[in-house]
């Protein structure tokens, strides 16, 4: 039985005296056990995020890192300076980093691997354009991102990764993928990650859905055998994300 994950993607919203007040509202909602609750936190939030959930079920995460060590990378973050001050994930990949800052499949992969040598756990994105699923090429996109992000990783390395998928056209439009083309694309992934990584890595890696998920969509969508949780934007940040944390 694979552990359910849904973690808030925040982006880039919250003073860390404004992630104060909202962290303060949700613990009470998120508090369930039988799910790993993840807030991804903007870095500058990171200690205060860690410092209030430590007494909880929350774990903190980032929403991007370097894949240097350290050195002449102005403005960049560094592995171990997310593990140091207390986060455990951290986001690579995420569609506005490919968007905005130019992110590409083999920096994602770099990404991957230093994450796993500073001992945070990645929660890799992948996801199609609108115009890659009219073209029906929706599978074969998603598996090509997969299989370059997790170039270089061990079986056992794999089974940890969580998987985020996240159709481009869902994400902050408010048009969640249906529960079906969710679980059709969660299962080809799984079925990829079986081809490269066999039967015991691909059967313990979660697989999360993201785009537009509320607390009205994420029932159906976590009750489909391939779907392990959620990556959730918008209603991260609003009680809602209880009800998703509960579904
Ligand atoms: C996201 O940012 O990963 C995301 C899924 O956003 P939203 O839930 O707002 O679509």
């Amino acid at each position: 039985m694979r552990k359910r994950i849904v973690a808030g993607n925040w982006k880039m919203n919250k003073t860390p005296s404004e992630a104060a007040l909202l962290i303060g509202e949700l613990i009470p909602l998120v508090n369930n056990d039988n799910v790993d609750v993840v807030f991804c936190v903007p870095a500058i939030d990171i200690p205060c995020a860690v410092e209030l959930t430590k007494d909880t079920n929350i774990r903190i995460g980032a929403q991007n890192m370097y894949f240097e060590d350290k050195g002449a990378f102005t403005g960049e973050i560094a592995p171990d300076m997310l593990k140091d001050a207390g986060a455990e994930y951290v986001i690579i990949g995420h569609s506005e980093r490919r968007q905005y800052f130019a992110e590409t499949d083999e920096t994602v992969n770099k990404k991957v691997l230093k994450a796993f040598e500073y001992g945070l756990k990645p929660i890799i994105c992948c996801g199609e354009t609108l115009t890659q699923r009219e073209q029906g090429i929706t599978i074969e996109w998603v598996c090509m991102q997969i299989k370059i992000a997790l170039l270089g990783l061990t079986p056992e390395q794999i089974a940890d990764v969580i998987i985020a998928y996240e159709p481009i056209w869902a994400i902050g439009t408010g048009k969640v993928a249906t529960k079906e083309q969710a679980q059709e694309v969660c299962a080809a992934i799984r079925g990829c990650v079986r081809e490269i990584a066999g039967d015991a890595a691909a059967d313990a890696m979660r697989i999360q859905y993201g785009g537009s998920v509320t607390g009205d969509s994420a029932p159906d969508l976590f009750a489909m055998e391939d779907i392990d949780g959620g990556l959730v934007g918008g209603a991260s940040l609003k009680p809602d994300f209880g009800r998703i944390v509960n579904a």
